[in-house]
């Protein structure tokens, strides 16, 4: 990958440009013209499969307590901050609108709140992508290995994202290559700050592709530009197309969505 072409995955849709995870988030990622677009999994009591970051409800709605405790029914009456009409969407609602677009998703798999994987989550999670023909150009990210190892997920391009913790717990990459080996993937993910060219290097004298989340900043969005990483996770998407088209000579070119 040549430095400044890396690919710009809007986190959440852009979460520090519109709320997190919202069906007008992803507009906004599509209107950009982000190559990628971030989200998050989990299931509802009943099964549903629902896009949201955080384990409880409180910090992006006018709910309390688990998710995961409440079926569909209760979560799609609730609200979420800093929004004006959109509430929780259902995957299938997302994929429904992501579908006519050329944004690539890209979809996290978030665990229940004892740290497993979703019981059957995946399973179906990657059964509605097929449904709206979406299984070709969608990457399945999550930090846990269960996730990515074994099922329909093997089918799919997989990244297995890394808790910058457990990076230096684990003695860096060689400590790594056991969890990769698993997961079944060559492609990790680290925030940008743990990344630089010697690490780059040591992941590619491996066999193993190394990304970034986390660049919200002009410098950590340049840095990932820099090192020539495959693809990059952002809270601040218009500023990445911004800071990369200073770089390839074209500006960005908008969507009329
Ligand atoms: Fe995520």
């Amino acid at each position: 990958m040549n430095p400044g072409t890396g690919r710009i995955a809007a986190h959440r849709g852009g979460a520090l440009e519109a709320p997190e995870n919202t069906i007008g988030a992803f507009d906004h990622a599509v209107a950009l013209g982000a190559d990628e677009v971030e989200f998050d999994v989990q299931l509802s009591a009943d099964g549903v499969p629902v896009v949201f970051h955080d384990a409880t409800l409180d910090r992006m709605t006018d709910g309390t307590g688990p998710l995961a405790a409440r079926p569909w029914a209760e979560l799609r009456g609730l609200r979420v901050a800093g929004a004006a009409r959109d509430g929780i969407p259902t995957l299938q609602a997302v994929l429904e609108r992501l579908a006519p677009t050329p944004i690539a998703p890209r979809m996290e798999l978030k665990p229940a709140p004892d740290g497993r994987p979703f019981d059957g989550m995946a399973a179906r999670a990657i059964a509605a992508l097929d449904r709206h023909g979406l299984l070709a150009r969608t990457t399945v990210t999550s930090f846990f290995v269960d996730y990515l190892r074994e099922g329909p997920a093997t089918a799919l391009p997989r990244i297995l994202l890394v808790n910058p913790l457990v990076f230096r717990c684990l003695g860096g990459l060689p400590g790594l290559l056991p969890a990769a080996e698993r997961a079944g993937t060559r492609h990790l993910a680290l925030p940008i700050g743990d990344i630089d060219a010697a690490l780059v290097r040591a992941a590619s004298a491996e066999g193993l592709t190394l990304s970034a989340f986390a660049a919200h900043r002009a410098d950590q969005i340049d840095a990932a530009l820099d090192l020539g990483l495959p693809v990059f996770t952002t809270d601040r998407p218009t500023l990445a197309l911004e800071r990369r088209a200073l770089r390839t000579g074209t500006p960005p070119s908008p969507r009329t969505a």
